[in-house]
């Protein structure tokens, strides 16, 4: 792959920097620099509208179901300007997991039915992978679907489910045959919230936001059509969507930008004097960090490039996903110790973006706390980082 920029690069990004510039609310871009983990929905999906329209939805999908056909060092820079524009996160279950398996493995109706309301956000989803003891070991789920008729009726709980209060679909694995090898009875699902019998209860994490929930599925009635492809082999499916899931979990451009950050604030005078930039064990942590983040940018260009050559992401995502995320928590540690006695009040505007209090601290104290202890959990989600590395080593290294 070139690594360097083309000129007819440089015009595109020109045009995207243009296009953020001109279309994002500044008090909107305000709010995703403070509190990026907790923007409001109708914030998010106004500015989904506004990249729909402009046809800069998806540029990981095929163009034929409204892919932008970016190169790939289109994508990454068009990564690189969203960042830097502080726009809203896209919520990824959608655009960036259902929705391959959709266009992928599903029915003529079911991508009718389903891709075009994921691109224009009319849509929103949730993932329900995970049970209470059915994490790490994903595969031993209990969730049961039963058919009866064409309808399948499901029973169990799904937990650790990311915005499925504000959902309208979660995709869901369920086990349609408890009598097979595990990975065998498992089946793939898409199924409306508003389905009686559908509960969600939240779940508020240590930094005091609603982010996390418990879904419960009582006698929940599922339309047969809405199973992706065949029956049982919904453990395939769901490992394509978990590739997919994990290689935008790289996050080089944000941690670019929280490098950023740190300098601005760790080379910002004292109130006991002196910078904590010049305190040479700091100073020696950060550039450390930044040379890793550079090789992490390398690698994730490499990543990129053998997409855009038509291979599907394999195990290697998961080297991003380890390096990624080690990475983001170093950085957001380093931001805290900069913060000092301004990291700690706590402030509910950090959570709550209808909240309008005066911060504590300076501007730039608000919702550092918050993304650190929330991110916490960075190296747990998406699968942890230890099954990532059981992933490399019997995957890619073959041990
Ligand atoms: C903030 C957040 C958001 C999430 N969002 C979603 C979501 O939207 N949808 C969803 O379905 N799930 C979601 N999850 C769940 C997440 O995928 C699981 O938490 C994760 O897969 C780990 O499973 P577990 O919590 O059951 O931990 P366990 O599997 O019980 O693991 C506990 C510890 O043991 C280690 N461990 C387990 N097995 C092994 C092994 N074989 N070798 C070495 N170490 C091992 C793990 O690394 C971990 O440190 C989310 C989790 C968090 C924290």
């Amino acid at each position: 792959m070139d690594m360097m920029f083309s000129d007819a690069d440089l015009v595109f990004r020109d045009e995207v920097k243009t296009f953020f510039a001109e279309n994002l609310p500044p008090a909107v871009a305000n709010i995703v620099r403070r509190t990026p983990s907790y923007v409001a929905k109708d914030d998010v999906v106004a500015w989904q509208k506004t990249l729909y329209k402009k046809g800069w939805i998806a540029p990981g999908w095929p163009v034929e179901y409204g892919g932008t056909g970016w190169t790939p060092m289109q994508k990454f820079i068009y990564g690189e300007e969203y960042q830097s524009a502080y726009a809203p996160r896209l919520s990824s279950f959608g655009i960036t997991m259902v929705g391959p398996v959709i266009y992928t493995f599903g029915t003529d109706t079911q991508k009718a039915r389903y891709l075009e309301k994921i691109l224009s956000g009319d849509e929103y989803w949730c993932q329900g992978y995970s049970e209470p003891g059915s994490g790490s070991d994903l595969a031993s789920l209990q969730t049961r679907a039963v058919l009866d008729g064409d309808e399948y009726v499901v029973n169990g709980q799904k937990i650790w489910t990311s915005q499925a209060h504000r959902a309208d679909m979660i995709f869901c694995l369920v086990r349609t045959n408890p009598d097979v090898k595990k990975q065998e009875g498992i089946s793939f699902l898409l199924i409306d919230m508003k389905t009686p019998g559908l509960s969600v209860k939240p779940i508020i994490t240590m930094d005091g936001g609603h982010y996390l929930n418990e879904v419960f599925f009582d006698d929940v009635r599922v339309p047969v059509e809405n199973r992706i492809a065949e029956e049982n082999k919904g453990w395939t499916y769901a490992k394509f969507l978990l590739g997919h899931e994990r290689t935008g979990i790289a996050g080089v451009s944000k941690s670019k930008q929280v490098v950023a950050k740190v300098k601005q604030i760790a080379g910002t005078e004292r109130s006991e004097g002196g910078k904590l930039l010049d305190d040479a064990d700091y100073r020696n942590r950060l550039s450390r960090i930044e040379v890793d983040l550079m090789a992490l940018e390398i690698t994730n260009l490499r990543m990129m490039a053998a997409m855009g050559a038509g291979k599907t992401p394999g195990p290697e995502s998961s080297t991003l996903k380890i390096r990624g995320t080690q990475i983001e928590q170093e950085l957001n540690e380093l931001l805290v110790e900069a913060l000092g006695y301004y990291a700690l009040p706590y402030d509910a505007s950090q959570v709550r973006p209808d909240v309008n209090e005066a911060p504590v601290g300076p501007d730039y104290s608000v919702g550092v706390m918050s993304e650190r202890l929330l991110r916490r959990a960075a190296s747990i989600y998406g699968g942890s980082n230890e099954i990532q590395k059981n992933i490399i080593a019997k995957a890619i290294l073959g041990l």
